[in-house]
């Protein structure tokens, strides 16, 4: 969700959310964040913590709460031969490095903003895995989708959702080619099963640009795109990202 902070002659915003900083950007005279909460976020109470400095000097601080609702997700239920589920412990240290590595993107945030609103989908096809699906395999409980799975035949084209710089550009065991796209101040997006890449790492990438192809590497039944958003950590719905970064789009048009 957006959050606007606007007041006179302020200079700076800045937001804390558990001491995590949350950047503000200003824009025509008032200051806005996106702010998410993980899809694992227990239901309750969070506090934002805002603090501003005006032009002279002084500094103002306020204390904004926001509520977290209980979100129920979609479940499904699979069986599998058990060999095919069995994952040797050489793989167990790949994919855990590979997640390391992953985590560690995430940790990091760059200073600057490259993305302008809105964000869009990268492959125009429909949901077939939704976010936050929690899948039960052979009766035990999996980690819950982190992204969408969107429908696309093997070779479409594959475009950045928004401007940034490629930060990851890998063939992963569970993601197969995989690219991440930092689009600064703590959001990034995510591209699985690639084909084929048509971008390399650190290029920088502008909106609707192409990065790859959809393909189905890694660990897929079929070939789709998983399209992952990560903001300031958290894993947020990558239609909540286009919802809030495209009403913006659409005040803007119709003030024209
Ligand atoms: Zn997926």
């Amino acid at each position: 969700m957006e959050i606007q902070v606007s007041g006179e002659g302020l200079q700076t915003v800045k937001g804390f959310l558990r001491r995590q900083e949350i950047p503000f950007f200003a824009e025509r005279g008032r200051f806005f964040t996106l702010l998410g909460v993980d899809l694992e976020e227990k239901a309750g109470a969070l506090e934002l913590l805002i603090r501003g400095r005006a032009r002279n000097g002084e500094r103002g601080e306020k204390a904004v709460a926001l509520g977290v609702k209980e979100k129920t997700f979609p479940q499904e239920k699979l069986s599998v031969p058990a060999s095919f589920d069995r994952i040797d412990e050489a793989t167990q240290r790949r994919i855990e490095r590979e997640q390391q590595q992953l985590n560690r993107i995430w940790a990091t945030s760059s200073l600057q903003r490259w993305w302008e609103s809105p964000f869009l989908a990268p492959v125009s096809g429909g949901v077939t895995a939704p976010f936050g699906l929690r899948r039960v395999v052979n009766g035990l409980p999996r980690s819950p989708h982190g992204g969408v799975d969107l429908k696309a035949s093997l070779g479409t084209e594959i475009l950045a959702a928004n401007h940034g710089q490629v930060v990851l550009r890998e063939e992963f065991f569970f993601g197969g080619k995989s690219i991440v796209i930092d689009h600064g101040s703590g959001l990034y997006t995510m591209y699985f099963h690639l084909d084929e890449f048509h971008v390399g790492k650190d290029t920088q990438v502008r909106r609707g640009e192409l990065i790859g192809r959809v393909g189905m590497t890694g660990r897929v039944t079929g070939p789709h795109l998983h399209w992952g958003v990560r903001l300031n950590g958290a894993r947020v719905d990558p239609f909540e990202l286009l919802e809030a970064t495209g009403r913006e789009q659409k005040a803007e048009s119709s003030r024209q």
